[in-house]
């Protein structure tokens, strides 16, 4: 009888269970895209941002709306195709780029097409998901980022429209946006009962900003420079009562929801940077050259491959699985906080050590680890600190 010799098989291409045919046809369509139509400009994108025809050419190819219901213009496909986004999204070599798009399609459009009504989807999902309108999501104040009780910004009711008075700031997508999810106080004196949501129009048909409303800063940062960043100020900004976005004093808990979308792509977009940042610095560590050999093949080197690789499988694994429970109906919110909390300070880990592999070239320019450094650094911040993360796991212990 034959002996079967069993080979371990390093380069087999691994489908996860999770995802099907059509997922893995997906995957390949807009990797390609986004490697032929986004990657290229990267560099000159860190300068200008990224513009914003790119969000329509999306919306045309049907990137946009891939989870979002059919008479809206999406493909009406599941919560694994968000995920597979912003894997794809990744090879954009551009981490600011990656931020503008996960802004419309995880974090605008899904509380609109959760919580709105017909005509609401058809002025903001529809053209959302065409990429003709872009949107942002305000919640950040000046004086309120982790503590979302505490926002000042006012919609106070006066006959059938609420009067915006306001700022908010680090708002992605500001000064571009067409519209604003924009989280507001319609009850000042109240916390978390006090909040609403209201889409606000932030241009008029022409193009204009609104009467009462301004982007009074343009922000620079550390890095996602492609993308861009507003403090914006509404100065008695009125607002259609119809415009107010799922139930008036339930916007704490309409936007508790949000987040928790927003954190699962969040991981999935943690863990896939991390992956590009991994095959570039292999890439590098089996040329790049030191006493005689090239540096991959020294056990100190080797040894942070096998330790990052480790890392992001165990992320990934982990995002995929609390993607599973959320997808089927679920709602794990300490999990998907671990999920969040974990692939952040992974990604962060990843970066660094890619930096440390390249030597001086990490830390220069055109070698682009420096900027995945720098980009990533905002997954420990934003959509809840890993601080905020840490008291939500530990709270639903009881504690
Ligand atoms: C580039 C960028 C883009 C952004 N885009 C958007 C956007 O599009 N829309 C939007 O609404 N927001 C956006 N944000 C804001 C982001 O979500 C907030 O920065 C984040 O939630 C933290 O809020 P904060 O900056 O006010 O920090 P603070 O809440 O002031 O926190 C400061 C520090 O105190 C810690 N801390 C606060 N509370 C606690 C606590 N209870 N326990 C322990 N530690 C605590 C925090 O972890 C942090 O370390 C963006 C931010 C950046 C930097």
């Amino acid at each position: 009888m034959a002996t079967t010799v069993l080979k371990p098989d390093h380069t087999a291409a691994r489908r996860h269970m999770l995802f099907t045919d059509e997922h893995e046809d997906l995957r390949n369509s807009l990797t390609a895209w986004v490697r032929n139509e986004l990657h290229p400009h990267r560099n000159e994108w860190e300068e200008t941002t990224w513009p914003s025809e790119v969000m329509r050419r999306a919306g045309e190819l049907g990137y946009l709306g891939l989870c979002f219901p059919e008479e809206y213009g999406g493909q009406g496909g599941d919560y694994y195709y968000s995920l597979i986004r912003a894997e794809c999204m990744s090879h954009a070599g551009s981490g600011g780029t990656v931020m503008g798009f996960a802004v419309q399609t995880d974090m605008v459009l899904p509380v609109i097409d959760l919580l709105g009504t017909d005509e609401q989807k058809q002025r903001y999902l529809a053209p959302g998901i065409r990429g003709e309108k872009i949107g942002a999501l305000g919640i950040t104040e000046p004086g309120a980022g982790s503590d979302v009780a505490g926002v000042r910004t006012k919609a106070i009711r006066d006959g059938d429209e609420y009067v915006v008075s306001g700022s908010k700031t680090f708002i992605t997508n500001g000064p571009r946006a067409d519209f604003i999810v924009l989280v507001v106080k319609t009850d000042p004196e109240a916390r978390h009962e006090g909040i609403s949501l209201l889409i606000v129009d932030l241009r008029d048909e022409a193009g204009d900003h609104v009467p009462g409303f301004t982007v009074s800063r343009e922000l620079e940062k550390m890095g996602m420079h492609a993308s861009d960043t507003g403090e914006l100020t509404f100065d008695e900004v009125r607002v259609p009562a119809e415009n107010l976005l799922g139930e008036e004093g339930k916007g704490f808990y309409h936007i508790s929801w949000e987040l928790q979308g927003e954190r699962l792509v969040a991981s999935a977009g943690a863990n896939a940077a991390a992956e590009r940042m991994f095959e570039r610095t292999l890439d590098y560590a089996k040329e790049r050259e030191a006493f005689g050999r090239p540096i991959g093949r020294f056990q100190a080197i080797r040894h942070k491959f096998a330790e990052m690789a480790t890392q992001i499988e165990a992320s990934k694994q982990f995002t995929y699985s609390v993607a599973w429970r959320f997808k089927n109906g679920e709602y794990p919110v300490r999990e998907i906080t671990e999920a969040k909390l974990f692939s952040s300070r992974m990604c962060c880990d990843v970066a660094d050590e890619c930096v440390q592999i390249l030597g001086g070239y990490g830390y220069m320019k055109e070698y682009e680890i420096e900027r995945a450094y720098r980009d990533v650094r905002l997954n420990r911040i934003g959509a809840g600190t890993d601080e905020i993360m840490l008291d939500v796991i530990g709270r639903s212990y009881g504690l």
